[in-house]
Order: C-alpha cells, then structure tokens, then sequence
C-alpha cells in the first residue's frame, strides 16, 4: 500500500523557486509519469519525493504518514536512475543484492529474491556477469533488478530509459508496463518524452516552470488540454494553432474567423466563456484531424512544402503556411499533387486564448 500526497510543496534553491505550491496525489498501485521540459522541476520533486531533499514549504505524505524528518531508507522506496549506478567490480548477483545485505538480510533469503527479481526481468543467465560485460539495456535491466529485491511500496524512476537506443527503449518501455502490471506497486516515473509519458501511465502531471499546468490520464490530456502549453508538448506531431479572431458569440456556439480558410468562419458549437468578440485566439487542431478527404463544416488550402514518409502514414508539412506552421498526418500514401484543400470538423477543434488558456 503506498499512496502519495503532496500537499503546498514549494522548494526553493537560495532566491530560485524551483517548485511553487505542488499539490497532488497518486493513489495505490497507480504508475503516474512526470513530464515538462528540461529545468521544469521533475527531478527536484522526485528528489523530494524520495527524501533526497526536503521541501522549503509544504507537506509530502505517504499513506497519510508526514515524511518529514524521515530519511529515504525508511521510506520503503527503490529509486532507478538514468545512470545506471552498478557497482563495477561486482557481479550482477551481488549488485542486485547488495542492498538486501547491507539491510541485514540473510544470504539465503537474499539469493533468492535476487533469483526471483532475475527470472522476472530475464537476466538470470547475466547473474555472474559484472557491469562491463553487459549492454546498456541490460545493465538498466540490472538497475530496476536492485529495485525490485527490496520490494519496495513504492518505485521512482528518474529517466531511467534515456541512455538507451531507440528500439531498446521501446522494448523497456513495455517490459516496465508489464512489471506494473504483474507487481501492481505504486510507481512514480520521470520524462521529458511526452511519448514515453503517454504509453506508461495511469495519469500523468504535466510541469511548467515548477507548477503543475495539468493532472490527467493521457486521453484527457490529449483530448482536452487545459491551455496551449499542455496541448502543444502532449501529441506527436504536436498540435496546430491556426491564428483566429472571434466574429460572434451566441448562446451555445462560437463563430471564429481563421485565416485561410473557406468558408472564413469556424462555427463552434460552445460558449467561450470570458471571451469576447474581436478577441485573437488560436484555433487548435490535431495533424491527425486535418482531413484530406476534404470532409468537415470548412477547408483550408494547403501546399506540400516537404513530407515524411513515417511507415503506415506520411507527414505533410508546411512550415510556411499563412495560419501558421502546418503539419498533417495522413494515413496512407504521399499525395500525388502539392496542392490540397484540408478538411476541418469543429467538433476536433481546439480554441486557446491570448494568454494560452482554453477557450473550448
Ligand atoms: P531535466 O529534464 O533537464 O533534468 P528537470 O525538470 O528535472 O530538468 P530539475 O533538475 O528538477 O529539472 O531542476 C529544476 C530547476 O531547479 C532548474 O532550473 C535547476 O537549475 C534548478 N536546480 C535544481 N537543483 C538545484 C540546486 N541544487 N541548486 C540550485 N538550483 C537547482
């Protein structure tokens, strides 16, 4: 059982607010990701999550339980890092359990939790092997091996995939989804790859300048992003933003003209609350939506400037382009002609105020 609640957690490096005012909670047995760009905060609260650090202000719980005051080994956590942190002239055996031995354990009990830890990730042929006879995948595996011997109530992954390549990464990344699935302990995992956040977690909280701009599965945070922020790093390709001008509000629909487009007006099929008419907004729009079949209440021309053929699908982009910078995922093959008219449904439209919040 380990649930996780922060409460007003600020932190503070001399005059630097590095976190302002965090609140959140991540329930039992939930695998919730971090995600923000580079210096947003995401190791600082893991750090304090872990108790690496204490917070300057506010107050971080577990199980209803202040942490305060308790260092990281009572805290019954198993920390993975980007670097791997393998002791070099140590087997993997004794590496995975060198933890277990330094707590005590006995060495019969702790071969076989390093066995059982070994056989779950598919390393027990490498248990005699030391770090430098291993790949970077499998001394990872290694690392969440040390991890999972102490069974702990609670994992924190730093960006543990990084210095992986690209297929391996991919490969981690689902064997990490299984162990959540078959172990069901409470994980709490770092990024700045959005793609990774999306595929690994229950809910995601998304960090900006060391606040929280948005808690939700990956769904809600793809469908409906609380401001421009959250929409343009969640999604790949990221979204569009064709620049708009309000021309009319009525009771339940919102009618917004976008440059380029044919006809002028997008009806939306909402309110925009504190909006007014003459207000600039960006119109937010998916690549994937950007129909090429032309189907949707207005077209909006665009010319090919360069394609990316991604297997399965081809990107289509045209950074040029009068709205603003276009990009459309199509799947199936590269059109044959330059010119297209591209279909827009209001219903997958995105409407995103001056100052970046979301209109609808
Ligand atoms: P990255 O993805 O690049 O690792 P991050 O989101 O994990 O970034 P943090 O490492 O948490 O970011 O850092 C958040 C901010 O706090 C950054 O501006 C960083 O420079 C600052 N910071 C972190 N640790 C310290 C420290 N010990 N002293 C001073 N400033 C720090």
């Amino acid at each position: 059982m380990s649930r996780v609640e922060l409460k007003g957690v600020t932190k503070r490096f001399g005059a630097f607010e590095a976190l302002r005012g965090i609140d959140l909670a991540i329930e039992d047995g939930e695998f919730a990701v971090f995600v923000g760009p580079s210096g947003c905060g995401k190791s600082t609260l893991l750090r304090l999550v872990c108790g690496l650090d204490v917070p300057s202000d506010g107050v971080i719980r577990f199980d209803g339980r202040d942490m305060r005051g308790i260092a990281p080994a009572g805290r019954k956590l198993a920390m993975v890092f980007q670097s791997y942190a393998l002791y070099p002239h140590m087997t993997v055996a004794a590496n995975m359990g060198f933890a277990l031995r330094m707590a005590g354990v006995p060495k019969a009990e702790r071969a076989v939790r390093v066995a059982r830890a070994a056989e779950t990730l598919q390393i027990t042929r490498l248990l005699e092997r030391r770090p430098k006879e291993l790949s970077g995948g499998q001394r990872q595996r290694v690392a969440i091996g040390r991890a999972i011997v102490r069974e702990p109530s609670l994992f924190l992954f730093d960006e543990p995939l990084s210095n992986l390549d690209a297929e391996l990464r991919v490969e981690m990344r689902f064997e990490l989804a299984e162990l959540h699935r078959r172990l069901g302990t409470t994980m709490v995992y770092v990024t700045h790859d959005q793609v990774e956040a999306m595929t690994l977690a229950n809910r995601i909280v998304v960090l900006r300048d060391g606040q929280v701009e948005q808690i939700g599965t990956p769904a809600e945070l793809y469908e409906r992003p609380v401001n421009r922020f959250v929409a343009s790093f969640i999604g790949s390709p990221r979204m569009n933003f064709l620049a708009g001008r309000i021309v009319a509000l009525q009771s339940g629909a919102t009618e917004v003209a976008v440059t380029g487009l044919e006809p002028a007006t997008l009806t939306l099929p909402v309110a925009a609350p504190g909006a007014a008419v003459g207000d600039a907004v960006e119109v937010g729009i998916r690549p994937d939506d950007l129909r090429l079949d032309g189907a949707g209440a207005a077209r909006l021309a665009m010319r090919v400037e360069f394609s990316e053929y991604v297997g399965g699908a081809v990107h289509l982009h045209a950074p040029g382009h009068p709205a603003g910078r276009l990009t459309v995922r199509h799947p199936g093959a590269c059109p044959a002609e330059a010119s297209l008219s591209l279909g827009i449904d209001p219903g997958r439209c995105h409407v995103f105020a001056a100052d970046g919040r979301r209109l609808w």
